[in-house]
Order: C-alpha cells, then structure tokens, then sequence
C-alpha cells in the first residue's frame, strides 16, 4: 500500500531533498504550505509535478485538522520556520506562533482525530545554545541563546510531552548545520559558494564577511533528511543528534570554496565589522554515535566535497542567469 507523507516546509532546502527521498521510495507526498507562499512552489523545481500541494492556513487549528484528517498521513515532517536565526530577533513572536504553533497544533490533530501517524520535528543543534561540553549528544542540558533556538525548543518540549503523555510515535531530529546548493544565500556556505563563483567568472570582485574564526560543524542536506525518515522507521520513538562530528572554521569554507576555482581568498576577502556577531565562542559541534548506533546513520558527502559541489552548481548557475551573481549591498549577514 502507497504511504503518505505530510511536510510542511515543503518548498525550503530540506523540503525538497525529503520530498526526492520519499517520492523514489514510492510514497505519496503532500505537502502543507500556506495560501499566502504558493509563489514559493516554484522551488519545488523538477519535483513540482510529483508532488502534491494542500494549500492551508499553520495557524489554524481547524483547517489544518481537517487536512490530516483528509490525508490520513503515514508520516508528518514538520519543518516550516523561519530558519535563519538572526531573523528571529526581528520577530520572536512570529517565530514561536509558528514554530511552536504548528507543531502543537498537528500533534493535537494526529491525537484527537485517532490515527497512528508518526511525527517528525524539525530540532536544531541552536537548542544547545550556550554549551558547556563539547560535543553535544542527547544528554547535552538544553540553553539556546536566541528567540529561534527557544521556539524550537518549546516545539520540542511539546512534542516530548504529547508523546510521554499519549504515547505518540514522535521524534525529534536534532540537526545541526546542514547544507546544499538550494540553501538560501543569506547562510555563510552559500553566501560564500556563489561569491567563489561570481568572482571567478569576473562578476564580482570582493566578498565582505563576518567572523572567520566562527566554527561550525556542516554536513550535507541530503544526508540528514535520510536520518528524518530513519527516525520513523525505527522500533520505538526517539530524539536523534544528527551532525558529522567535525567542526571547520568560516577560513576553512572561504579557502576550499575559492581554491576549488584555483583563486587566492585572501585577494578578494575583507572582514565587515557590521557582519560580526555577538555569542559566537560557543561550539556546537555533534556527538551523533546515539543515530550512528540506531538508526545505522552516517553522514556520506564530505565537508569538502559538498562546498566544492556547491561552488560549481553557483558557476553553471550563473553561465545560465539561473542566479544572479552576488553584489556588495547583497552581503548582509
Ligand atoms: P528553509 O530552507 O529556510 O525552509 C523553511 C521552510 O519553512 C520553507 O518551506 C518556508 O517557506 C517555510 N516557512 C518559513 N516561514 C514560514 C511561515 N511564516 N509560514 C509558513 N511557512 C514558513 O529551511 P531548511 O534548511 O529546509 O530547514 C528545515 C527545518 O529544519 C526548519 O525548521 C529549520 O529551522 C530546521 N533546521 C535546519 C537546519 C539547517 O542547517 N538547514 C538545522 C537545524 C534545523 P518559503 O519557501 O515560502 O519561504
Ligand atoms: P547559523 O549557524 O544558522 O547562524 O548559520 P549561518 O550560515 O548564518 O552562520 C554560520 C556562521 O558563519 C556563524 O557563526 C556566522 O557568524 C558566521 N559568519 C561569518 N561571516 C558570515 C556572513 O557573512 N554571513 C553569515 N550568514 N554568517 C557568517
């Protein structure tokens, strides 16, 4: 029998590398977007026709009750939000209503209308926050550091109650930095992918950064939304630290990005001041042997191999004007 599988989040990064990973295990995708973001369908690119879009309101409880009702899904992912953290301080409340919001209301919706749905939230390794020990595993004490990390970790605590209280099969992933060539240009990786690119077909000449001693530990998207679906296939529910292990530093990205298109970073790279941020001596790096151990996960793409990937999808991207090449009053942090 064909399973269903619910997304919210559909047309952001993770979405559609879920959406490619379901759709050729057979599973029929749905995914839940609101009225107000259908222009965003268009993200979907090739995957647009295979799957199926149920426009709805996340804020409300009703309509998107009904919507699990009518789809009686196998699976929901839940991973709508607005995902660039410092966009959280502009709007911390919106942040919560909708990160908090939705998962509440679709955890009470699989509850309340019967169905053996399994859950998957969209957890963040920003949950960690002001970290003592390095890495973080599942024991690690929850102490985020901004309006994002204490969204989602209310939606987390939520979810871990509904499952403890109803014995919902739900899970939460906690993922820390994951990219691709879809990640949107805000995000260092990108940023610094499409910089390499336009400035080595000559269509920029500088790339104004913040902390390049800022560490992160990168893997690649597609690996995670593996881990996603692993969660729910497992025998019991449970919280998985997904993360490589392996931490690289802002230099390290510049220098393999621009040495992948045999250019010299420290020619075209500047330091902006107005770029820094603050907090930034924490270091969030995974101790991910828990989903290693369980779920048989690891990641498979290269930290190298995934900045190289994403330098030259930005060249042909830019030979073709898919993107526009990045520009000064662009490199806002
Ligand atoms: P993304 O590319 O930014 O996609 C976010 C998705 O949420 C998009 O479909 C977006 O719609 C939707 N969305 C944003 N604001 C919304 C709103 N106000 N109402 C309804 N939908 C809204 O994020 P991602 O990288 O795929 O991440 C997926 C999830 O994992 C997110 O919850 C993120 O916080 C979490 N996460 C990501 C990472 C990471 O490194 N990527 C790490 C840990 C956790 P539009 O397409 O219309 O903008
Ligand atoms: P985040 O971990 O979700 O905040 O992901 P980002 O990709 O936005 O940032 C990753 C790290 O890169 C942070 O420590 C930033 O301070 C650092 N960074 C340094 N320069 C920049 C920049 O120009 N833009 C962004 N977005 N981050 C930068």
């Amino acid at each position: 029998m064909t399973h269903t599988a619910l997304i919210t989040g559909i047309t952001g990064q993770d979405g559609y590398y879920l959406s490619r990973l379901l759709l050729n295990k057979g599973y029929r995708v749905v995914g839940l977007a609101p009225p107000s973001r259908q222009s965003s369908v268009t993200k979907l690119g090739d995957l647009a026709d295979q799957v199926e879009i149920y426009f709805v309101d996340l804020t409300d409880s009703q309509a998107l009750a009904v919507a699990v009702e009518q789809m009686q899904p196998d699976e929901i992912y839940n991973l709508a939000a607005p995902s660039f953290v410092p966009q959280s301080w502009a709007d911390p409340l919106g942040t919560l209503d909708l990160v908090t919001g939705t998962a509440t209301r679709l955890l009470t919706a699989i509850r309340q209308i019967g169905l053996e749905t399994r859950f998957y939230q969209a957890s963040s390794s920003e949950l960690f926050g002001h970290v003592e020990d390095s890495p973080q595993s599942e024991l690690t004490p929850f102490r985020p550091k901004n309006p994002y990390g204490a969204a989602k970790l209310h939606a987390h605590w939520t979810m871990v109650h509904q499952r403890e209280h109803y014995g919902l099969f739900a899970c939460s992933g906690i993922l820390y930095n994951h990219e691709s060539p879809l990640r949107p240009p805000q995000f260092v990786t990108r940023k610094v992918s499409l910089a390499a690119a336009s400035i080595k077909l000559g269509l920029s000449d500088r790339l104004y950064m913040g902390n390049l001693d800022a560490k992160r530990d990168w893997g690649f998207a597609g690996d995670y939304v593996e881990a996603m679906w692993l969660m729910l296939q497992a025998d019991t529910p449970e919280d998985y630290v997904i993360g490589t292990g392996r931490l690289h530093s802002v230099r390290d990205l510049i220098a393999t990005a621009f040495e992948s298109v045999n250019l010299d970073w420290t020619q075209y790279v500047d330091v902006d001041p107005n770029l820094l941020r603050v907090d930034e001596h924490f270091q969030l790096v995974a101790n991910p042997a828990k989903a290693k151990k369980n779920l048989s996960w690891q990641p498979q793409i290269s930290f190298e191999r995934l900045v190289e990937t994403m330098v030259r999808t930005d060249l042909e991207r830019l030979k073709t004007g898919a993107v526009a090449p990045i520009t000064v009053d662009q490199q806002v942090s």
